[in-house]
């Protein structure tokens, strides 16, 4: 067994995160990173350019993508890795994705004209750079501008779910969103189960079933945010519906500033281990 820890939940430039692909590869690596896997939201742009930067530099990304589906009315992400970047229906059901940023970013804005906030759209477009645009693009302009102290705050007044600047945008189901991940060849998982609105063991349990007849194959116990409890309740579900374990800090770069690469606020430590059974689970390996 190959010893070493990875890290399997990572943000580029491609979507919300600060790094380029290939600042990002440099970083794992000289972290001591055995491998991590770019999970951008609902893009694989970012792809090309780390599997590039890896293939030089002798290291390994695993190649993802984090998908938003609804729940409840809310959002549950799922996390797709090993995706094929070139699938042609993943390509097209991404592109409609964005086309539902696209309608959702003006709204947003209009919300925070509205609360009295001088921002326009070019501002958060300059800030973001690629084609996905996120909320934590917002929350860096409105940083910028002095609206908030730091991301958090610019979530917790602004733009987090239920606040005065959220918008809902159009989602696909879970369902919708899993078979998109296996029709990549891609292996989905549930991410950060612990941001499920109103989730319990036995609400998670019952989900967790439902999620996995329709192709789910795994559950992000280890995460940046999960307490020493909540992880023993995902490891204990994920043997009971006999699931993969992952785990990620979901490092966003400067947007997320408390998140460290690998390692979280601090301790996290992902066992090489985990990917090996990810790539068995893909055919991968
Ligand atoms: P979006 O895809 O535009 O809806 O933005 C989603 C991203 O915003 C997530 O990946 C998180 O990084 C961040 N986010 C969402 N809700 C919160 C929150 N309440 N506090 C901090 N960050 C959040
Ligand atoms: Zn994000
Ligand atoms: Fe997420
Ligand atoms: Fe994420």
């Amino acid at each position: 067994m190959e010893q070493g820890y990875i890290d399997l939940h990572v943000h580029t430039t491609a979507s919300d995160g600060t790094l380029t692909p290939a600042e990002l590869v440099a970083l794992a690596q000289e972290k001591g990173l055995k491998a991590v896997a770019v999970t951008d939201h609902d893009t694989v742009e970012g792809l090309p350019e780390a599997l590039k930067a890896a293939g030089s530099r002798g290291f390994e990304v695993v190649p993802g993508v984090e998908i938003s589906v609804d729940y409840r009315g809310g959002e549950m992400h799922i996390l797709g890795y090993c995706v094929d970047p070139c699938s042609e229906p993943l390509l097209d059901s991404l592109a409609q994705l964005q086309e539902y940023r696209r309608e959702r970013n003006p709204k947003v804005i209009r919300k925070l004209r509205e609360l009295g906030m001088l921002i326009s759209l070019e501002e958060v477009e300059e800030a973001a750079g690629g084609n996905v645009i996120g909320r934590p693009h917002f929350a860096a302009v409105l940083v910028r501008k002095g609206y908030a102290a730091g991301t958090q705050e610019a979530f917790d007044k602004y733009l987090g779910a239920g606040q005065p600047a959220y918008v809902k945008k159009e989602k696909l189901t879970p369902e919708e969103g899993i078979e998109l991940i296996v029709r990549a060849g891609g292996v989905p998982v549930l991410a950060h189960p612990k941001y499920l609105k109103d989730h319990n063991a036995d609400r998670l349990s019952a989900l967790l079933e439902k999620l996995k007849a329709a192709g789910l194959k795994g559950i992000e116990a280890y995460y940046t945010t999960h307490t020493p409890e909540e992880t023993e309740l995902y490891l204990r579900l994920a043997e009971q519906h006999a699931l993969l374990i992952t785990g990620g800090t979901d490092f966003h770069g400067a947007n997320k500033p408390e998140i460290e690469l690998g390692a979280g606020t601090g301790n996290l430590r992902i066992p090489y281990e985990l990917l090996e059974k990810l790539k068995l689970a893909a055919g991968k390996q």
